[in-house]
């Protein structure tokens, strides 16, 4: 059999909140229950949003929650190959895999001008760029690059990919209509995520993905590259994600939800008997480790919805 490779990739742009520990659980229970191995990765593409403090800040909260790994950093040492600002190299090489192919091209819209270029996509708000500086003459290229750094983006094919989710059920989307070209590289020169993902997964020998339902609609421009760079995709699974009781979804602003704040009022193994419940793992809530969920997990008990928190369980609204 197979030997499975999972991984979890948190940005460490905030503390920690529900909405990571139960996907953080769901992954780390997909890849144990199937005797694989575990990585963490750290994201920290973006230098405006993420603090090594938040990243160590993070790996305790995984180790108070009882969700070990095998390869990746650890609490308090300094920023390795784990942790994806160490990891430009490996983009650079693969933004020329695509550069040789001619499949980039200079981008010099400004956010204004990309705000007036999208038209929202209408099925889950996303923006499509109209593609407008694929065209440009190699002099205007010039011209527009005395006066401002580009952003590289992809141009996408026309091409419908779909594929088959773990949890989610088959998913695809027309590359051009409903994904547009995309950066890879932002103008700031910081790495776009989609690229370094795809990169880091393969690199890492990662088969599993197991991750919020909020990025399903990356994976289509995701197998793209998985695709133009010649690598080996993973199986993807896209976990529901969880709603506060009024139905707005959660985020690192819910002071109150962030592990912080949990860790005050419950202990580990509460927490963990309460996501495993609201995963459907457990008929009710009761303390356990994480461990003792191993032989329970199966995806067939997994909701593909979104999760509505009861009131009153972590919060009123
Ligand atoms: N770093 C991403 C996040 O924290 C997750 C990326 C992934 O799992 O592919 O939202």
């Amino acid at each position: 059999m197979e030997q499975i490779n999972g991984r979890f990739a948190p940005s460490p742009s905030g503390r920690m909140h529900l909405g990571n520990a139960f996907c953080a659980l769901l992954a780390w229970l997909a890849c144990r229950s199937a005797g694989g191995r575990m990585t963490l990765r750290v994201e920290d593409l973006d230098p405006n949003r993420c603090k090594p403090d938040y990243a160590w800040r993070l790996m305790e909260d995984l180790e108070w929650l009882g969700l070990d790994w095998d390869q990746g950093p650890r609490p308090g040492q300094p920023p390795d190959r784990y942790w994806q600002s160490w990891r430009g190299e490996l983009y650079g090489q693969a933004l020329d895999k695509l550069e040789e192919q001619g499949l980039l091209y200079p981008c010099f819209c400004t956010r204004a001008e990309l705000h007036a270029a999208q038209a929202p996509h209408a099925s889950d708000g996303l923006f499509v760029y109209d593609g407008r500086c694929r065209g440009l003459s190699p002099e205007r290229r010039r011209e527009l690059a005395q006066k401002r750094r580009p952003a590289l983006r992809l141009a996408v094919p026309a091409e419908r990919i779909a594929f088959a989710d773990g949890c989610q059920g088959l998913f695809g989307q027309d590359l051009q209509t409903e994904c547009g070209d995309f950066i890879l590289r932002r103008s700031d020169g910081a790495w776009a995520y989609q690229l370094a993902v795809v990169c880091d997964d393969a690199a890492m020998g990662v088969n599993q993905v197991v991750r919020g339902r909020d990025l399903l609609s990356s994976t289509p421009r995701q197998l793209l590259l998985y695709r133009l760079l010649g690598l080996t995709p993973p199986r993807f699974y896209h976990i529901p994600l969880l709603l506060s009781p009024g139905g707005r979804r959660l985020s690192k602003r819910d002071g109150d939800l962030d592990l912080g704040g949990l860790r005050e009022k419950m202990r580990a193994e509460e927490l963990t008997g309460v996501l495993a419940w609201l995963a459907g793992l457990l008929e009710k809530p009761r303390p356990l480790q994480p461990r003792e969920l191993i032989p329970l997990f199966d995806w067939g008990k997994i909701p593909r919805r979104d999760i509505q928190l009861p009131a009153g369980l972590f919060c009123e609204k």
